[in-house]
């Protein structure tokens, strides 16, 4: 299948590999030329404009980092929507807010181009390994026809609903992990203070029903100081404002998740926003003059 791919960042860069490792035809486009230049080198052709990569390509994939990005690249000067020909499809991969999704799907629609918003999980090891969990949202027949693939960047997809849908799953999820890692951050903190080593708790724990996915993967960072992105603060930030505008439209309070935002925002104002959103952990630690790292206990009194 001829594929274009926009977006070749942390997450669109393996993504796109792993599309031409099996054998898909990829022409590439990203701002950074650079980013570009890595790919033509595994093999890629180069789009000289989001336009272009569409006008060549039966399905065109983005990731990109947030809405307003998703509307400059597909209904912009030199966007998807100049190139692309009626029956083209356009699969948007990356986490905006649902009612972009629709307002980009709704512009589609007017050019015969069908749209999927098909946001992941995982980041970028999983993206690495093929192993994303996709969530979509649109037509069972346009799924189905992009199934072959979602198959080869994740290990499961999941149609969730129409157009939007999978933009809600994926703020759901982003939800989850936001607030585990917050919550992760105060429960080591505890034990480091209590003079225990926060290690020795990590594991004491990893088996049990505090166990998961996002702490296996983010303690061991914290504790090794690695904050290296990974997910960065300011795309989780902007993940959690748009679920409390999704939630404020739904008239739903989310207390959890309002609190996780402002620390987020408040570490942007810091300096940390490309940090990983492991770091999150950061801001509890300054509160509490004390950092989480391996076999250190106890910390600085509090005045
Ligand atoms: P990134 O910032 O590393 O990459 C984004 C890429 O898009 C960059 O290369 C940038 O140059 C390019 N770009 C921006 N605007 C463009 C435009 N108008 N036209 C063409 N290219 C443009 O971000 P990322 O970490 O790869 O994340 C991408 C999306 O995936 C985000 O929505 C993010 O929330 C989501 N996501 C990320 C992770 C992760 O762990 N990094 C995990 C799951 C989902």
């Amino acid at each position: 299948m001829k594929v274009g791919f926009i977006g070749l960042g942390i997450m669109g860069k393996p993504m796109s590999r792993n599309l031409l490792k099996a054998g898909h035809e990829l022409l590439v486009y990203d701002v950074v030329a650079a980013h570009v230049e890595d790919l033509v080198k595994a093999g890629a052709g180069a789009g000289a404009s989001s336009s272009d990569v569409a006008a060549r390509a039966a399905v065109t994939i983005t990731m990109l980092p947030d809405g307003p990005d998703v509307e400059a690249a597909v209904l912009g000067p030199d966007g998807v929507l100049e190139g692309a020909k009626p029956g083209a499809i356009l699969v948007d991969m990356s986490s905006i807010s649902p009612l972009v999704s629709q307002k980009v799907a709704a512009a589609c629609a007017r050019r015969g181009v069908e749209f999927l918003d098909a946001p992941v999980s995982g980041g970028e090891p999983k993206a690495i390994d093929g192993t994303l969990a996709i969530m979509a949202g649109g037509k069972q027949e346009i799924f189905d026809q992009v199934l072959p693939l979602f198959q080869v960047m994740g290990s499961s997809a999941v149609l969730t609903g129409p157009v939007g849908a999978g933009n809600v799953a994926k703020l759901a999820n982003q939800i989850m992990v936001a607030c585990n890692i917050a919550a992760m951050g105060e429960a080591l903190l505890l034990a480091a203070k209590a003079g225990l080593d926060p290690e020795v708790v990590f594991n004491a724990v990893k088996g049990g029903l505090a166990g998961s996915t996002v702490l296996n993967a983010k303690a061991p960072m914290v504790l090794a100081r690695n904050f290296a992105p990974g997910f960065r603060i300011r795309l989780h930030q902007k993940d959690l404002r748009n679920a409390l505008l999704a939630a404020e439209s739904m008239k739903l309070a989310l207390p959890l998740t309002s609190l996780v935002q402002q620390m987020l925002m408040a570490l942007m104002n810091h300096g940390r926003g490309d940090l990983d959103h492991s770091a999150i952990v950061t801001f509890l630690e300054d509160m509490a003059k004390t950092e989480i790292r391996k076999g250190a206990t106890g910390g600085q009194a509090a005045d």
